[in-house]
This record gives C-alpha cells, structure tokens and sequence, in this order.
C-alpha cells in the first residue's frame, strides 16, 4: 500500500506542509515527487483531477529536441535530449518505447529539401549522442527504398521514391505517465488531492475549497509552487498567459492498413512545416497537430475547431492513396500551448521551461514539455528550497526509478510469461500487483479481470479496479478518461462505462 494517498477531497488534509503544489499535471505531479524525494513534506491539488488539463492532449512523444536545434536552440535541444534518454532508459523504460518515424520523399521533394531533411535527422541523431542515449534505445536513422518505404507504410500515394527512417521516443500514454508520477510520490509519503481548488495563494500558504463539499480549508507552507499550466496566470498577477490549441484526430488503425511506423508528413505550401500519423499501442491512430490561437480565458476542457479537423483531414489525405474522410474520424482532442506574455512582448514558453518568482513568494513554473518534467521539476524546487532556506539536499529524481520501472530486458521477459502482456506495458514490474490486487478487491476470477471490458476497448476490469484503490480515481470519468483513455472515442466510453461503474462498486468496499 502506499504511504501517502491520492485521494478526492481534502477530509483530513494536512494543515501545514513544507511544500505545497497546485495542478497535477505532469509539472506538478513532477514537482510532489521531487520535493517528497528530498525528504519534504508535501501536499498537492488538483482543481480537477490528475491530468485533467494540457497533460492528457499531448502527442504522447518524448521528444529529442530537434525542432529546438532548428531554432538554434542548442541548450533546450540537448536538454530534451537528456531527459529523453533518462525516461527511457532510468525512471520510466516501462512506460516509453522506440518509435520509428518514416519520412517520405515522393515529386514533390525537391533535391534542396531532401537535403535539408537529411541534414535535420542526423542532427536528431547527433542530440542522441550528446545526450548519451544508446543506438540500442534509439536506432540510427536510415534512408529506405521506395520499395522499403511503400512496405513500411503501404498507404502511402503514388509518387514516394525513398524515404528517412528515424527514431524518438513514444510513450505509452501521457496520462498513465501522470499517473505513475502520482503513484511514485505517494509512495514516498505525498499527500495528493484531487478536486481541491486552490483559490488564493501566496508565498506561506493557500486557501482550498474541497469541489466536493464546497468547504474551504487553509493550509500553510514554507514554500509554495504554481504549477498549474495555462491557469497558472489565474493565480497570481504577474504571470500573463495567452494560450494556443493544438487538435489531434483520432482514426482506427484499419484507416491506415498494415502501417508499421508513424509518418512525418510535409504540410504543401508551408515551409518546413509537418503533421504526424501517431500509431498508438492500443490500435487508434492520432493526426496531429495545428497552432491556433485562443482568445480570453483558457477553457477546462478545450474543443478542436470544425477547421482544424478539416485542414488535418485534408493535409493528411493530400500524402496518401486513399484520402481520409469524416467518417475515418473516431474522435479528436484539442490541448493549450502556454504562451507567456511579459513586458508586452509574447515567448512561446512550449519551447522552455520557465520558474518565477512573485513578490507574494509564490514559485511558478510553467512550460516545457512533458519529456522536460523531471528538470523543470527539479528547477522549480531548487528555487523554493533556497527562497524558503529549506534544509534539503539536491534533486535525485534523475536516478529515481517510477513505481514499475525495470530494465527493458527485465520487461520483455515478464510480459513473455505474463497472464496480461498488457498489464506489464502499463504498469511494468507492478503488473502483478494490479491483478492481485483487483483480486484481492473483487473475489474475482483472472478471467473476468482480464478480459477487455467491451468490444474494441483492450481495457481491464483489473485496470479499472486498481485506478480506483491506488491511483485516485473518484468516478467513470476519471477512470475512462484519464486513468485509461476509453474516452477518445465516444461510442467505446459508452461501452466501458458498466465496467467503469463495477470497478467503482467493487472496490468501494475496500476503500470504505
Ligand atoms: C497539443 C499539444 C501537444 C503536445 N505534445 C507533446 C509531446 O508529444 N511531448 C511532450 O513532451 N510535450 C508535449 N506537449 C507539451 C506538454 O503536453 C505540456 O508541456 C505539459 O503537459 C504541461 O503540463 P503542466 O502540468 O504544466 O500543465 P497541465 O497538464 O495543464 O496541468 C495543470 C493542472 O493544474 C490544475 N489547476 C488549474 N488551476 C488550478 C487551481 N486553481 N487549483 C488547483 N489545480 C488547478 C488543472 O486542473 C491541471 O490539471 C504538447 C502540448 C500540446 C498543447
């Protein structure tokens, strides 16, 4: 059992911590582990859930940093490069895996561009290198054959006459990295709270209101950190954000036959401008990704435009033989960029990561990537150790391993002799902590916890059982559209939602 809890509500929460940490998204699930890993005592909120804003949008990549060298961004580059290689190769090998990308070169290539191309993914590789990332965690890049090419992805148009095959990092979901964050602190004795809305803060403390019971509580704190994201600006005054929307469309996997490697598509008419074509581990397929910006207040939950899935849709087809159509689109999902204003002048913060500090003592952090976590983390807690002159040492994150994480070796031979090869992708090492727990919860068989709760939704009762005693969810949609991702396709959450329920059921009892 873990020491500290995930749990909804704050009945019983501590009334004074050493560090308190408001969003649970990655940044701030990132930030809990960080500060309980140096031996403070911490509490953090969600207003929501975990990953209930810009965490669960994401391309699901963890990113080597070659859009940033292009930019001439060297440091950002070989710092996502870095911590690429410490999620998987360190703290999450269970939760990240090799991704081949194949870009195609087909007529409309000129010789310059192909060039140019080429030159962009060995730079890609030589991050790789710098980084200290093994050939064996991440192949070199290669040029394929049409022949090669059209065998890799044969929904490719007429016209491909070779292609780049390089590789980066995918995770199994953004939301299950969340989660295995979350878990890890806990485990190390973190109080974590959903539905607790921090409603002012400052530099010694917040008031919260429990979203449950509408009761405000008061919490003090030697230091206070602001990781929440494109609503970070709504908490103190001197961070402004201005918020751009990224969509994804969600296809199945048989709108793209016998596709072996996620695709980098030229967007025509744009320079240096690409989608991705993103295979997912359960069988969907995302198509990603737009810029927009977004006007007022940033939105819970962020809706793709009617033109977005229109321009994905049609930029997409313009590469392949058959074109898509709406009817191929099984759902799509949008997520906010921070953008962060000051003086005036407007950075795109989605590039780096930034920590401020405000008069009121509150530490900010916002930005980054998700495959930046860990550093921004690490960052943030630096500054509310010394700003707080809290006696901790330095951040060992960087070699702490996520609850489930093993060698890939380890892995590979627990799934071969596994009950559930699913399970040990989504939980590593602690896949048979999740059945024997789902069995000790329900009296069930392996059978019934094992089997995919409906027809196209790979989901385990066993999964959905153990969200809710180790992972905090509070109700059917944290577990469909956070703890799994049912939810991204409507028609298959309607399905899941009678498991969703009985795992609430059953394991209510437990928790009683
Ligand atoms: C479309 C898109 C695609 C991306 N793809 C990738 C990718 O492939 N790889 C990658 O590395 N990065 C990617 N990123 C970047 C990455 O997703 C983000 O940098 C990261 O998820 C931000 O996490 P966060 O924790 O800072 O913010 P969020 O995940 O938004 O978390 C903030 C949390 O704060 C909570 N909150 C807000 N206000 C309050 C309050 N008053 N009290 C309590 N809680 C509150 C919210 O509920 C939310 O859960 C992508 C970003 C976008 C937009």
């Amino acid at each position: 059992m873990t020491r500290g809890r995930i749990r909804a509500g704050l009945d019983e929460v501590p009334g004074h911590v050493d560090v308190l940490v408001i969003g649970l998204g990655v940044t701030g699930a990132g930030v809990a582990l960080d500060a309980v890993a140096r031996g403070l005592t911490v509490l953090a909120v969600d207003a929501h859930d975990l990953a209930f804003g810009t965490s669960r949008w994401s391309s699901k990549l963890v990113h080597g940093g070659l859009r940033y060298l292009a930019n001439g961004q060297v440091g950002v580059a070989h710092e996502s490069a870095v911590e690429r290689g410490i999620l998987m190769d360190v703290t999450a090998p269970h939760l990240t895996h090799a991704l081949p990308f194949l870009l195609p070169l087909d007529d409309r290539t000129g010789r310059r561009q192909s060039a140019l191309l080429r030159a962009g993914v060995e730079a890609g590789d030589w991050l790789r290198i710098a980084a200290r990332t093994s050939r064996e965690t991440l192949p070199r890049p290669r040029r394929v054959s049409a022949t090669e090419s059209r065998h890799l992805a044969p929904v490719l148009g007429p016209g491909v006459r070779g292609g780049i095959v390089s590789w980066d990092g995918q995770l199994e979901d953004d939301a299950r990295l969340v989660a295995t964050i979350a878990r890890t602190a806990a485990g190390l004795g973190a109080e974590l709270r959903t539905r607790a809305r921090a409603v002012e803060v400052s530099g010694a403390g917040a008031t919260l209101r429990d979203e449950l019971s509408g009761t405000p509580y008061d919490v003090s704190a030697r230091a206070v950190v602001n990781a929440a994201g494109v609503w970070a600006g709504g908490l103190v005054e001197d961070v402004r954000l201005s918020p751009s929307r990224g969509t994804h469309l969600v296809v199945r996997g048989d709108a793209f036959p016998d596709l072996r490697v996620a695709l980098t598509l030229p967007v025509p008419g744009a320079h240096a401008r690409f989608l991705n074509v993103l295979p997912q581990p359960d069988g969907l397929v995302y198509i990603g990704l737009t810029d927009e910006a977004v006007d007022g207040d940033p939105p819970d939950v962020p809706e793709p435009s009617a033109e977005e899935i229109q321009f994905l849709l049609t930029t997409v087809s313009s590469s392949l033989a058959r074109p898509l159509t709406p009817a191929d689109v099984v759902g799509s999902y949008a997520g906010l960029r921070p953008l962060l204003r000051a003086d005036g002048r407007t950075s795109d913060l989605s590039r780096r990561h930034a920590v401020l500090s405000s008069p009121s003592g509150v530490v900010t952090v916002v930005g980054g990537k998700l495959t930046t976590y860990r550093r921004m983390a690490e960052d943030a807690v630096d500054v509310a150790v010394a700003r707080a002159g809290l006696g901790a040492g330095p951040s060992t994150t960087a070699r702490l391993p996520l609850a489930g994480a093993a060698s890939r070796a380890e892995l590979a031979r627990l799934a071969a002799t596994s009950s559930s090869p699913r399970l040990v992708r989504r939980y590593g090492v602690d896949a048979g902590l999740v059945l024997a727990d789902a069995r000790a919860v329900t009296g069930l068989a392996d059978d019934d916890l094992l089997a995919p709760v409906a027809d196209s939704v790979p989901v385990t009762l066993a999964e959905l059982v153990f969200g809710v005693t180790h992972e905090g969810a509070h109700d059917v949609a944290d577990l469909l559209d956070r703890r799994t991702r049912v939810g991204l396709v409507a028609s298959d959450r309607v399905a899941a939602e009678p498991a969703a329920q009985r795992a609430i059921a059953l394991a209510a009892a437990q928790l009683r």
